[in-house]
């Protein structure tokens, strides 16, 4: 009588070529059973001797299919049912779906060959893909991940693709987006009334148009890009007009590693991340000057070809360098709808190349670098999301709606935390729209009854997420505190619920416990307990509230405010316009002006001092022009930025700054010796509160550690005296990492608020105050 085994398997198991490779296994070993994907994942029967059973067991666990991710694998003994061979079952649809489902993937090697192979049969096909790679999450309509609930349910198999899906032996057996030219989607080309039919003509037309100087929109996998010649002043500069993008750098596409190389420094982990799976746009150090692409600002960002289609354009003959922009205006969400995107881009393309194949939903590129902590997201989206970022001790279905900046949501559904693609900012409708659809998207994917669903939101009343919490149908709603949010996304990553902490949440904004503005906070306590805020940046006033963030000199106006003389702003070597006059104004008169603690701001304020006077015209600007003019001095000094009670005082430090600046010292220099400043006083305050805490852990999160030269100052300080520091590693360290944070607060909370300062501490969170 032969054995049996039940086996479940959990995690990226769908659509990644994990059930022929399941048969393949069986089909070797020689035995028999079934195998499908039901909605928690795959499921298997298998039964024959015992010993090629193991060896089938341990494989399973040691060798899966390289685009899977396995999250668990349940075995349990089961009756042998005498089956005569091993099967691929039809899907089971009887539960709620909790299976994961994969991100999409870059074009693999075999495929790659093929596509550039002038004997095979889909030689030159911009669809090309195999159950290796290609498509997932941009043409998954609805789970299980089966052809019929994908985009591309309209193109019915031939029978040359039908051979190969249904042949276990074959790379492509039940690669659910197979298609060839003779029955799959098709690229056309269409410039006003000119259209151009046919793949590769419609993809010379396209090359000739980039070669030409001209703009081109080019449908991707999960929306539409902007491309032109990266190398064209011209092209560039008229792209920025027409996208009414000011100065936010734009991101290249490079025709391989070879010509990447030439374009930015590239350490070995960088290589390695920008040859990854997700293969995001990598920032790293530019090494060719191209007008217009990256203004005021050393770095490049990067990424190379990923998709069948875009591998074609260059082997085609356009330029070796693209542009390769999001397709929208500027802070709109990217476009992917084929009618939306004519419209929309009208203004701005001269022509496009559009794909038959819909995209199911929005996915933008992701944007990573290496950092002083190794690789980092700053931007989560194509390759990474829908994937699971951590695991949560719990069962309940939360859902988490982020923070109205870089907006992201999270889904928990039986403790896996699914981190939703980059949303954006919510104050744009369009992106409101984006948000509410993401919303149901994930909680139809996963079939959630909003009645047994827990949402978390920002503590912030006004911000257009919380609003729609409240009209939100669901069992409990519960605010969490932007900055605990930040710390505790470093912590859920790490599945570190318990672990103790001195939390550093550093960013431009964010609503306090006492309805400030908050954004330079530091916090003890653990995900278990709760955090109790220990320490802060000193308060300064905040004109115009968060309109200041746009302003640099309004921010200066409040914090300047507290120093005992000052010079006169509007004169050399400051130069200030009179908006800062009326700032002043508004903060003596107390009149549209608020307390704010942000971080965010006094960087700000630096950066006016020494010459960013003008409006910011994108988020972090005036942080990173700061950053790059302070990594040109070689200086070792530092500001004063005594910790002082419970406050970090930014006084001596702007003093300092002001003294300088007006004997005339170089502004690189002045700039190093604040940064440095910030990077010791905030070390001396955190060495000071955990050896009181006794915790050799320190989390840092929010914007402000998206700042390079900050993040090595500190490690350098903490080396020395052994704490460790913790940083986001799966989700940003800005607000695109608060939805995650807000969940894992939630998934916890056993607590009346988790929006004010904890009441019930333990003995050793009474430490606190
Ligand atoms: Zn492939
Ligand atoms: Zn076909």
């Amino acid at each position: 009588m032969p054995n049996a085994y039940s086996i479940k398997v959990r995690g990226v198991v769908q659509g990644v070529g994990f059930r022929p490779f399941v048969y393949r296994l069986a089909r070797t070993q020689g035995l028999q059973g079934w195998v499908l994907n039901a909605e928690e994942g795959v499921e298997i029967h298998i039964e024959g001797e015992e010993r090629p059973l193991q060896s089938f067991l341990e494989d399973i666990k040691t060798r899966p299919p390289q685009a899977g991710v396995i999250a668990e694998v349940r075995v349990e003994p089961a009756e042998a049912e005498g089956f005569a061979e091993f099967t691929i079952r039809e899907s089971t649809s009887e539960h709620k779906p909790t299976v994961r489902i994969s991100p999409d993937l870059p074009v693999c090697e075999n495929c790659r060959q093929e596509l550039f192979d002038s004997q095979d049969h889909r030689y030159h096909y911009p669809y090309i893909n195999c159950t290796n790679c290609g498509p997932r999450y941009s043409v998954i309509r609805a789970l299980p991940y089966d052809r019929p609930n994908t985009t591309m349910a309209d193109w019915p198999l031939d029978d040359f693709c039908a051979g190969e899906y249904g042949d276990p032996a074959n790379r492509r057996f039940h690669a659910q987006p197979v298609a060839c030219a003779a029955c799959g989607p098709h690229y056309f080309f269409q410039a006003d009334e000119e259209v151009v039919l046919g793949d590769e003509e419609a993809i010379r037309k396209a090359v000739d148009n980039l070669r030409s100087g001209k703009i081109v929109a080019v449908k991707g996998l999960g929306g539409y890009h902007l491309a032109c010649d990266a190398k064209n002043a011209e092209a560039v500069s008229a792209l920025r007009a027409r996208k009414f993008r000011k100065e936010k750098p734009f991101a290249l596409m490079a025709k391989n590693i070879a010509v990447a190389r030439t374009l930015v420094d590239l350490t070995s982990e960088a290589e390695a991340l920008l040859n990854s799976a997700a293969r995001p746009i990598v920032l790293a150090p530019g090494k060719l000057y191209l007008p217009g692409v990256s203004p005021e600002n050393d770095d490049l960002g990067v990424m190379l070809p990923y998709t069948p289609l875009q591998h074609l354009l260059f082997a085609a003959g356009a330029p070796d360098i693209l542009v390769m922009t999001s397709a929208n205006r500027s802070s709109e969400p990217i476009a992917y709808r084929d009618d939306d995107a004519l419209q929309q881009l009208s203004g701005i393309a001269d022509s496009f190349l559009i794909g038959q194949r819909p995209i199911a939903r929005r996915v933008d590129d992701s944007v990573a670098r290496v950092g002083a902590f190794g690789p980092t997201i700053l931007r989560r989206a194509r390759g990474y999301a829908p994937g699971a970022a951590a695991t949560f001790p719990t069962g309940r279905p939360i859902l988490a709606l982020g923070a109205d900046l870089k907006n992201t949501i999270t889904l928990v559904v039986d403790g896996q935390a699914f981190v939703s693609q980059h949303i954006g900012d919510l104050d744009h409708y369009e992106s409101f729209c984006a948000f509410r659809e993401t919303i149901q998207d994930l909680l139809a994917m996963y079939e959630i009854n909003p009645s047994e669903l827990l949402v978390v939101h920002d503590a912030h009343p006004q911000y257009v997420s919380s609003i729609h919490a409240a009209e939100l149908s669901a069992s409990e709603k519960l605010p969490v505190q932007h900055h605990r949010a930040h710390i505790a996304s470093v912590l859920a990553e790490r599945g570190a619920w318990d672990q103790r902490v001195i939390g550093v949440s550093f960013d431009g904004t964010g609503y306090g416990d006492d309805g400030s503005i908050w954004g330079g906070e530091i916090f003890a306590g653990s995900l278990r307990e709760g955090f109790g805020r220990v320490a802060h940046l000193r308060a300064a006033a905040l004109p115009g509230g968060d309109a200041a963030a746009s302003h640099p000199v309004q921010a200066a106006a409040g914090f300047l405010a507290n120093l005992k003389e000052l010079p006169h702003f509007l004169a050399p070597p400051f130069c200030f316009p009179s908006r800062y006059l009326d700032a002043v104004q508004l903060v003596r008169t107390n009149v549209r002006t608020f307390a704010t603690t942000s971080m965010g701001r006094l960087f700000d304020t630096a950066a006016a001092l020494l010459g960013f006077t003008r409006e910011v015209t994108f988020e972090g600007q005036a942080a990173m022009w700061l950053e790059r003019l302070a990594s040109r001095a070689f200086t070792k000094d530092a500001y004063p930025f005594p910790f002082v009670g419970d406050e970090l005082d930014f006084r001596p430090l702007l003093d300092s700054m002001l003294y300088d600046r007006i004997r005339g010292r170089g502004t690189s220099e002045i700039a190093r010796a604040f940064q440095r400043g910030i990077a010791v006083g905030l070390h001396d305050a955190v060495a000071t509160l955990s050896r009181a805490r006794e915790t050799g852990i320190v989390v840092l999160s929010g914007g402000v550690f998206q700042n390079e030269l900050l993040l090595h100052d500190l490690k350098s300080l903490f080396e020395q005296d052994h704490l460790q520091i913790w940083t986001n590693r799966v989700v940003p360290a800005n607000d695109g990492g608060i939805s995650l944070g807000q969940a894992a607060l939630a998934a916890l909370a056993n607590r009346p608020s988790l929006a004010s300062v904890e009441k019930t501490d333990s003995a050793w969170m009474a430490q606190v105050t």
